[in-house]
């Protein structure tokens, strides 16, 4: 969207560049170069605030060796899940404790007195979300490939990413007790796409297991550990911590619980941390058997109490010394990652909509309501419904009060709906969503305006529309109150500019409390013309006082969009 490309172009010069991807795949950073240069276009790259002080080079001193992390991979039923079960289980005999394994994402396995730390999630999402996200966490692929079966898509697929990521892989064929297996064929098979396995003169490691009987189990694991030393993997255990999410979730009597692979470093009880873009501080450790631990060093994956937020899968999280450092950084993100998603959405007319209804011949127009309060949102679909007629209809799949979220969104996405706000707006997140995923928000408050354009839609018979485009947004971050003129919002242009002609609309928890005209907009003492985005201003409203620090507003003007004439031949 942003560069004004089809997506299907994008997608078709990707497979010519041997990738097969899909609308909703993440790219990494040399494809979207490529991409973007093949259009005469240039990315810029926002490094997350935090990552380049917490990624600078150890002094070798140190470093010591530090386990491999491992991942599994291969096609589905080729025995992923039995792999890891059986490690975990085999992990639970070596354990002196033998408490049982828990689900976290991730465990450690202890062979001839090194730990190997396996990733818990088979698949290879995870894998390509994490790397997606600029965390490359796994340092060797164990690919799976059933003897009695073929290389299959998912095994092809697994080289692919595991090739993309520079990871060497590990082949594991199982199902070897199988009367039907076969690994020489196998190897063939896996020679023909370009994996040479030792036994055919290769260089790719490869052991022939059961992973249901747990034969050749230690033979792979002393693979992983001579390919580990092959590696050199190293940390430094004494600095501050440095580490990804992988795994989280809400629970009942902990709060947040967060599974984080330690990278580099030792995260311990107390210290404060940044995840994502939120501040958090270690309340409590526990490993994969839900024992209590003090520390934990590089390649471990523990479970962290105490963030104030459920953080996502491939979230970023930093270890700092100080509380107020910590708190900073996670300050400095959350403006970051504001400005990043404030862009302006695309609030395309309706003529899209008619036009695609004349041109598949459909005959039902979609709509999510979203609303501010129950009893107007009765009346539009009341008045809404009203306007269908025996050719078309107007189908309204959701009617909510409330800002317009994410799960809206996705909702209007997977219907091919157009979203209609009444007196709400989208948060940052649903706009996002909605930018990424084309989906139409129209946000309205007049009701006849309303049931007008949908109206002219259906008889597709659009007038030329007035609209209103969002010149800047803007955020509160002070208000002085001054007795005579009223309160005065010191704000900061997040995105866009704000001039003194503008109309103003004021959105609080994404519910829109007030539009109208600006009385003054002043650059510290002086009045100014134009205000733009990284600046800070002072905004009066003409006509309203209750301006509160967190409050949205947003810079608007009233353009009139001439519709295109069409031939009626064509
Ligand atoms: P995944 O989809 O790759 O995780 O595959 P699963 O681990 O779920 O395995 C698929 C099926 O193959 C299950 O019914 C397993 O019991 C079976 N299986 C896995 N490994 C072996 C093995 O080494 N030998 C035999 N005979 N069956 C296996």
């Amino acid at each position: 969207t942003l560069m004004g490309v089809p997506y299907q172009s994008l997608i078709q010069k990707c497979i010519e560049m041997g990738m097969l991807v899909s609308i909703n795949q993440r790219l990494d950073k040399d494809v979207i170069e490529i991409l973007a240069s093949d259009h005469d276009m240039e990315i810029q790259f926002i490094e997350d605030t935090g990552e380049e002080e917490a990624e600078v080079i150890d002094d070798s001193d140190n470093l010591t060796k530090r386990p491999p992390v491992v991942t599994i991979m291969g096609h589905v039923d080729h025995g992923k899940t039995t792999l890891l079960d059986y490690l975990r289980q085999s992990s639970v005999a070596e354990s002196e404790v033998g408490g049982i394994t828990q689900h976290i994402g991730a465990y450690q396995v202890k062979y001839n007195d090194e730990n190997i730390t396996f990733l818990d999630t088979p698949g290879h999402e995870a894998f390509t979300a994490m790397r997606a996200r600029g965390a490359q966490i796994t340092d060797i692929v164990v690919l799976v490939v059933a003897a009695d079966d073929r290389v299959m898509p998912q095994t092809i697929e697994a080289i692919d990413h595991a090739r993309a990521a520079g990871t060497p892989i590990i082949v594991a064929v199982n199902k070897v007790d199988k009367p039907a297996a076969d690994p020489e064929r196998i190897y063939k098979q896996l020679a023909d796409n370009n994996v040479l396995v030792e036994k055919w003169s290769g260089k790719v490691q490869s052991t022939e297991i059961s992973a249901k009987l747990g034969q050749g189990i230690d033979d792979l694991l002393a693979e992983i550990l001579v390919a580990a030393e092959v590696l050199e993997l190293q940390a430094n255990p004494a600095k501050r911590s440095w580490g990804v999410v992988i795994e989280s979730r809400l629970d009942r009597g902990l709060g947040a619980v967060a599974t984080i692979l330690v990278q580099n470093g030792t995260l311990r009880i107390g210290d404060p941390v940044v995840v994502g873009n939120s501040y958090g501080k270690v309340r409590s450790l526990y490993n994969e058997r839900t024992e209590k631990v003090l520390e934990a060093g590089p390649s471990t994956p523990v479970q962290v109490v105490g963030f104030s937020g459920v953080p996502q899968a491939g979230d970023r999280v930093i270890g700092y010394e100080s509380e107020k450092e910590a708190k900073e950084t996670s300050l400095k993100r959350q403006r970051q990652i504001r400005e990043v998603s404030a862009r302006k959405i695309k609030t395309l007319t309706l003529e899209q909509a008619s036009l695609r209804m004349k041109e598949a011949d459909l005959k039902e127009l979609p709509l999510l309501l979203k609303g501010d309060v129950h009893g107007s949102i009765e009346v539009l679909s009341d008045a809404l419904m009203k306007l269908s007629s025996e050719e078309v209809k107007v189908n309204i799949i959701l009617k909510g009060v409330g800002g317009i979220t994410e799960s809206d969104v996705l909702l209007a996405a997977a219907s091919e709906a157009i979203i209609i706000g009444f007196h709400v707006h989208p948060n940052v997140q649903a706009r996002e969503l909605a930018r990424r995923e084309n989906v139409e928000i129209r946000l309205y408050r007049i009701i006849h305006e309303v049931v007008d354009e949908i109206h002219s839609s259906l008889e597709g018979l659009l007038a030329p529309t007035i609209e209103e485009q969002t010149t800047g947004s803007l955020e509160v971050r002070q208000t002085f109150k001054v007795s005579r003129m009223g309160t005065i919002a010191g704000s900061y242009v997040v995105s866009g500019k704000i001039t003194r002609k503008n109309k103003v609309r004021l959105i609080r928890d994404s519910i829109e409390i007030w539009s109208g005209n600006l009385s003054s907009l002043k650059r510290f003492k002086d009045d100014a013309r134009e205000v733009a985005a990284g600046f800070e201003c002072g905004l009066l409203f003409d006509g309203f006082r209750d301006v509160r620090v967190g409050d949205i507003v947003e810079a608007y003007e009233i353009v009139e969009i001439q519709r295109k004439l069409e031939n009626p031949d064509e």
